[in-house]
């Protein structure tokens, strides 16, 4: 019943025609590890289902299947309109690398309706990547605007969504790409990301990606297939406590705002019940306090974690300012919307009464 590990990095053929046709097929399987492996390829499937995609592609994480994907599809003198809602990692990408390629880029304000198809140059613009819900304030960028725009590739983060929680290809998206080193293995015992859709898109991906050699680990995929069989109710039941704690920390005297996109008083919580399924396993909220308040709050904190993750069996805590995007300018802080008083909070799998209790005291 549980899928095989195919630890094995090297296939023998079946004499001198076999080994040609090994080392010249599309996405060749049961030749190099480097090209496929089966386990890899099962977690890929597994993907390309679950978003009602053509095809995956696995990378040894979610920066190797962002980086593989910009680098796979974007050339020197093309240019990529991006959302500053983006992880601190993509940005940093977009910013550094791409720009010293010859990639320009420009940012924009994807809550902004409009914003993204208003950038794209025709003729010039290649790729519209962005993430939505975003890391950490929880904003969204409309799936239905992004996937009308038409001639450059449009590319979604959507890892804090996971496939249960919203499918941007049914949008008209052209490729999606999910961190699953977060909710998808869920147990923070993998590092792997991956990219889905058309097959001829993720085809061409997989040319340069062979290249490029940041392949999923056999054993890594193993593990996000296990993550993969128990995704919709591990999300389920992480997505039910932060929408309690969302609601119950709105009322604490603590807190001066609450970001979640299943809060009525969120900007976009009309967007949020059009696009997704379920609004995620992870909330922000800004101390009245401050900065030193949050230093209180992690130092006392007991059952929740101070750890920069998501998606995995315990709930995490993380000041974004001075963890995840430490290494951004105050102003570039300000843009992405971190401020010295905002915790983010990844819901884990404990019982919410629990968390209650935890958050009570620490806050007290
Ligand atoms: C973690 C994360 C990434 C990067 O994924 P890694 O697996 O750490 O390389 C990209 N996007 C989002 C939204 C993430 O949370």
């Amino acid at each position: 019943m549980a899928p095989a590990l195919w630890a094995s990095s090297v296939w023998e053929s079946d004499g001198f025609d076999d080994a040609h046709r090994r080392a010249t097929a599309l996405r060749a399987d049961e030749f190099y590890g480097r090209y496929s492996n089966p386990t890899v390829r099962s977690f890929e499937e597994a993907i390309a289902d679950l978003e009602g995609a053509e095809d995956a592609m696995a990378f040894a994480s979610g920066m190797g299947a962002i980086a593989s994907t910009v680098l796979a599809l974007c050339s020197s003198g093309d240019h990529i309109v991006a959302t500053r809602q983006l992880y601190a990692g993509t940005l940093a990408f977009l910013q550094g690398p791409c720009q010293r390629f010859g990639i320009d880029v420009t940012i924009v304000d994807g809550t902004e309706p409009g914003a993204v198809g208003a950038a794209v140059e025709p003729g010039r613009t290649t790729m519209v990547l962005i993430e939505t819900p975003s890391n950490p304030r929880l904003e969204l960028c409309d799936l239905d605007e992004i996937g009308s725009i038409m001639s450059p590739f449009t590319v979604v983060d959507s890892t804090f969504a996971t496939p249960v929680g919203q499918q941007p290809l049914a949008h008209g998206v052209d490729l999606v790409v999910h961190s699953a080193t977060k909710g998808i293995a869920g147990h923070n015992d993998a590092t792997i990301g991956v990219v889905a859709g058309e097959r001829e898109l993720v085809d061409a991906i997989w040319g340069y990606g062979v290249l490029h050699g940041a392949m999923a680990s056999p054993f890594d995929a193993l593990n996000a297939l296990r993550g993969v069989r128990t995704l919709a109710v591990r999300t389920a039941h992480q997505a039910a406590t932060a929408q309690h704690l969302a609601e119950w920390l709105t009322e604490h005297p603590a807190i001066a705002a609450v970001h979640y996109p299943g809060l009525s008083s969120h900007p976009q919580h009309d967007l949020a019940k059009r696009q997704m399924r379920q609004f995620g396993t992870v909330l922000a909220f800004d101390l009245v306090e401050g900065h030193e308040g949050v230093r209180r709050l992690i130092d006392r904190i007991e059952l929740a974690r101070p750890a920069t993750s998501l998606g995995g069996p315990e709930t995490l805590l993380c000041h974004p300012q001075t963890t995840t995007h430490a290494s951004l300018t105050p102003d570039e802080q300000v843009a992405c919307g971190v401020t010295d008083g905002l915790v983010r909070m990844t819901i884990g799998l404990e019982d919410a009464g629990d968390l209650v209790a935890d958050l009570t005291r620490a806050l007290g």
